[in-house]
């Protein structure tokens, strides 16, 4: 009941690589960023050790709602207001274009099949057609609907149909990018927790912990919160009714139904929102409640919960990731941050963190850069 339906497939096999000596870079955490990192590097030719303290994808990469979602956490008008225009811009293009990346990669763990952005009221209604304005307004791909097909049809205000958008089952691409990565050198060394960054025998260290690792780097303990996201799975109904991913209320909850007809829904972590700044992985009584009730909902009869759990990511003030070297520390890299949006933002910033160690510039490392609140 516990364990992710994510994680319960079986393993791919992978190589085992051992460096006898000081690397080039260790890369901490065994997420998609990490295994992102540590893949790129790699294939640029440098040797790098990978720590994961639990196993392969087993934090939030192999908890999560498996939205593969371009853009970053906040709406896209809003990015555009906080960025500038072009920033956000040319943010929206890079995220699509690690989308495509993944769907490169990912085989049969992605579906692109469109998510829903859907209005839970007038209020949101009007919110998301600003967004959906300025995504045209600046050529991105992007629908309105004042209804959807399927279960949800007739019991929302609005959405904004992102069609290049998919499903993931993000376990399975993060086992199959670490795969890849040990094919191409990485040493993976599972179960081995690192207490202490500086003490690792390697050039340079990339911290991939997003909402895991709080206090492993004193100076990124007040920049990335961890913050709880808990999820249900029920039995296979007996037909489809959400075809997509559905997102609703600035996505506080967010729904999809499987290959074999479950539901999967998360979310509701507005009932209880300050209980939810935690990086206890446990589920709760009165959020599960809540998913509950709402399951019934979208299934429209009474119907079983297979599957629950708790994760945990890092959520930032501006909800943009951090991204670059962390400040005062000249070996100490970082990537996270991706306040409950990292599937494709995981990867992206992934290889870009791999990218900035590398010395290839890219105008997304000034918009990340961890010192933007150091001043
Ligand atoms: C419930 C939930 C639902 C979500 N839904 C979505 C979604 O639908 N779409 C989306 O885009 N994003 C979603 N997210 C966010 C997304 O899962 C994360 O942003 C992404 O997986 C982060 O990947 P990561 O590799 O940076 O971190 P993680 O996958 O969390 O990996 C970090 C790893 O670091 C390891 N670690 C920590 N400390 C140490 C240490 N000291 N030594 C060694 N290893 C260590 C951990 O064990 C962990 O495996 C969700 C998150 C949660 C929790």
């Amino acid at each position: 009941m516990d364990t992710p339906y994510w994680l319960e497939e079986d393993v791919p096999p992978r190589p085992v690589t051992r460096h006898e000596r000081r690397v080039d870079v260790a890369v901490v955490g065994g997420g998609v960023t990490g295994c992102a990192a540590a893949l790129r590097l790699a294939e640029a030719g440098l040797r790098v050790r990978l720590h994961e303290r639990r196993r392969i994808a087993e934090g939030a990469s192999g908890r999560n709602g498996g939205f593969a979602l371009r853009g970053g956490a906040c709406r896209y008008d809003v990015a555009r207001d906080t960025y500038g225009a072009e920033r956000a811009a040319a943010f929206w293009r890079w995220t699509e274009e690690a989308l495509d990346r993944i769907a490169s990669l990912a085989g049969d763990a992605l579906r692109r099949t469109g998510s829903y952005r859907l209005a839970a009221d007038e209020e949101e209604r009007e919110a998301i057609r600003a967004e959906y304005v300025a995504l045209r307004e600046d050529g991105h791909e992007a629908e309105w609907l004042d209804d959807v097909p399927g279960g949800a049809a007739g019991r929302f205000h609005g959405a904004i149909h992102h069609p290049g958008d998919g499903a993931i089952q993000p376990a399975r691409f993060v086992r199959r990018l670490a795969a890849r990565a040990a094919e191409a050198g990485v040493e993976i060394r599972e179960h081995d927790p690192v207490r202490d960054v500086e003490t690792l025998d390697a050039e340079r260290v990339v911290v991939a912990t997003d909402g895991y690792g709080h206090g492993l780097v004193p100076e990124l303990a007040d920049l990335v919160w961890p913050t709880r996201g808990q999820v249900v799975v029920s039995e296979p109904l007996d037909r489809i009714l959400y075809d997509r991913p559905h997102y609703a209320r600035q996505g506080f909850d967010y729904w999809q139904q499987l290959p074999d007809r479950r539901i999967l829904l998360g979310g509701f972590r507005d009932v209880s929102i300050l209980d939810e700044l935690t990086d206890v992985e446990e589920t709760t009584p009165t959020i599960q409640a809540s998913l509950e009730a709402f399951l019934r909902e979208l299934a429209g009869s009474e119907v079983r919960v297979t599957h629950r759990w708790a994760g945990i990511f890092g959520l930032t003030q501006d909800l943009l990731p951090l991204v670059g070297r962390v400040p005062g520390r000249d070996r100490i890299w970082v990537a996270g941050g991706y306040s409950g949006h990292g599937n494709v933002l995981g990867f992206a910033c992934g290889e870009l963190v791999a990218d900035a160690i590398l010395g290839r510039s890219s105008p997304q490392l000034e918009l990340l850069d961890p010192a933007r609140f150091s001043s």
